[in-house]
């Protein structure tokens, strides 16, 4: 059976537990591989690799790095079939969304900070006569980088890339879920000449080696994207060591649609942001507001699309849902489906789990849910259920769909769905969420600021904002 081992130093090697934990196929059930259980031990000898490459790492070119950067975005796309395979095994999703969309994107974010950093410059205040100020930016030390299991390759990519650009080097867990392209990053790092100790990448339990990163005294910068409680513990514990930290954390974003949209462009729309990756995409829309006018034509429609989703074998070309990630995110998607009848929604499809024949008949999946006739307000509609469920309700007017899509404590995206511009953008001002797609969803520029507000975390990634968070600056003024 495949063993990942951790990648310190320039090296894979065993965890000092010599511990493993099962790694399984979710559209399976099958176990495929083990992943190093690491602990405190193994983030301890990940940290001294880091601070031993720092000095020389910190004291290479913006233009040097870039080289770096593009070299690992190369590799990347010349390995996609392997990455995507891996991704798809591990997680779930199918191969197709693997290939086409989160592989090439795990390159591009490569790409775009190895670009980014040729083009970083710092701030010049003049004082004219008297002085001038300019501000030095500087790598900050070794970054800590802790992502989650939905988008493996793309979120830690996401965090890794900018980090490394800014001259910092890493220690780096992926969710223990699904290692694989983590592991992977691995070899294509050594392949690109990224020199021993800059990148580092520890596997194992968020309660040991997550804790292990985010309590060491010389990781000073911490990025994490994951759950919100996850967050709030992250946040406590670094808050007394005043480290820098970016938190991108849970949703349960509205989809807002009025009677005068564009109805086919909509109704794909909505459909996409809902069952994406299975809905689990901290970015899904699962709660969709619609327009008195308009409520039982979409309804009648979005349903009959939904309940259409083919799923099955991830690997098939046709399979639009695969599995869920993990027996226990299984469990936890199929109680939250059990709650909302209990809070006396009705469910208008889905609410099933799905035994596909053949290789996939122990695998965990589940038929796209859509419920009706629940308050804006009840738990089903409150709290994060990450998974292919969603809830429809009807609104009045802008007031009350305003008074709807605020009353969550989570604040990261949402989706408007009008020809009234004036309308989205009065809208967009009052919403409380850190991104607002207006006639669409998931459309990305990777130079916007990208994060959440409330408890969907604190900090922005994306363009120059990730390039900042991972610089320490210090202004100099000079007396003329
Ligand atoms: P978790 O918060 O459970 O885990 C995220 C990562 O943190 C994992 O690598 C996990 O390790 C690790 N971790 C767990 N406990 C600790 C700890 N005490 N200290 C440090 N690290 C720890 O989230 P999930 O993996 O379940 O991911 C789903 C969540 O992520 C959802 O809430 C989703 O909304 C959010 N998310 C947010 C995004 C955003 O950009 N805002 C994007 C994508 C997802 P392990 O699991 O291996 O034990």
């Amino acid at each position: 059976m495949r063993r990942i081992e951790n990648y310190i130093n320039g090296q894979y090697v065993p965890p000092l537990s010599n511990e493993y934990i099962p790694s399984r196929n979710p559209a399976t059930g099958e176990t495929y591989a083990e992943v190093a259980d690491s602990d405190r031990r193994d983030v301890v000898l990940a940290v001294k690799a880091a601070k031993r490459a720092f000095p020389e790492w910190s004291a290479t070119s913006p233009a040097e790095r870039a080289d770096y950067l593009q070299k690992i975005a190369e590799i990347i796309r010349a390995r996609l079939d392997d990455f995507a395979m891996a991704e798809s095994i591990d997680n779930g999703k199918t191969l197709k969304r693997a290939r086409q969309i989160e592989i090439p994107r795990a390159a591009m974010n490569f790409e775009f900070f190895a670009s980014g950093i040729r083009h970083f410059a710092s701030e010049m205040h003049d004082m004219p006569g008297s002085a001038i100020n300019y501000t030095l930016r500087r790598p900050i030390g070794v970054a800590g980088c802790i992502s989650p299991w939905n988008l493996p390759l793309y979120l830690f990519t996401w965090k890794i890339a900018p980090a490394l650009a800014a001259g910092n080097c890493v220690v780096a867990k992926p969710s223990e879920v699904t290692p694989m392209t983590a592991s992977l990053l691995g070899e294509v790092s050594r392949e690109a000449g990224i020199p021993s100790g800059v990148l580092n990448i520890v596997h194992g339990y968020g309660n040991k080696v997550g804790a292990a990163i985010t309590g060491h005294r010389d990781i000073p910068v911490i990025s994490f994207t994951g759950g919100t409680q996850t967050g709030k513990e992250i946040a406590a514990k670094a808050a007394p060591e005043f480290k820098k930290v970016s938190l991108e954390l849970g949703g349960k974003n509205p989809t807002i649609i009025f009677a005068d949209c564009d109805y086919e462009k909509t109704l794909e729309g909505a459909l996409q942001a809902a069952f994406n990756n299975q809905g689990q995409i901290c970015l899904c829309g699962s709660r969709i507001f619609i327009e008195v006018p308009l409520y039982e034509r979409f309804k009648k429609d979005f349903v009959e699309r939904a309940a259409a989703l083919r799923v099955g074998d991830p690997l098939e070309e046709d399979t639009e849902q695969g599995a869920i990630v993990s027996e226990a995110h299984f469990n936890k998607v199929m109680s939250h489906i059990q709650l909302s009848r209990e809070e006396g929604g009705t469910i208008l499809c889905g609410g099933k789990t799905v035994q596909p024949e053949g290789r996939c008949s122990k695998g965990w999946f589940i038929e796209p849910t859509v419920v009706e006739g629940l308050s804006y307000d009840c738990r089903t509609n409150q709290e994060e259920i990450f998974g292919p469920v969603v809830t429809l309700t009807p609104f009045e007017n802008d007031e009350e769909a305003l008074k709807y899509v605020n009353s969550t404590q989570y604040g990261l995206c949402a989706s408007i769905w009008t020809e009234n511009i004036r309308r989205a953008h009065h809208l967009a001002e009052r919403i409380d969420a850190g991104i607002i797609w207006v006639n669409c969803w998931l459309l990305r520029d990777l130079r916007t600021p990208f994060g959440g507000m409330k408890s969907s975390g604190v900090g922005r990634e994306g363009g120059w904002e990730a390039l900042r968070f991972y610089t320490e600056q210090k202004n100099v003024c000079i007396k003329l």
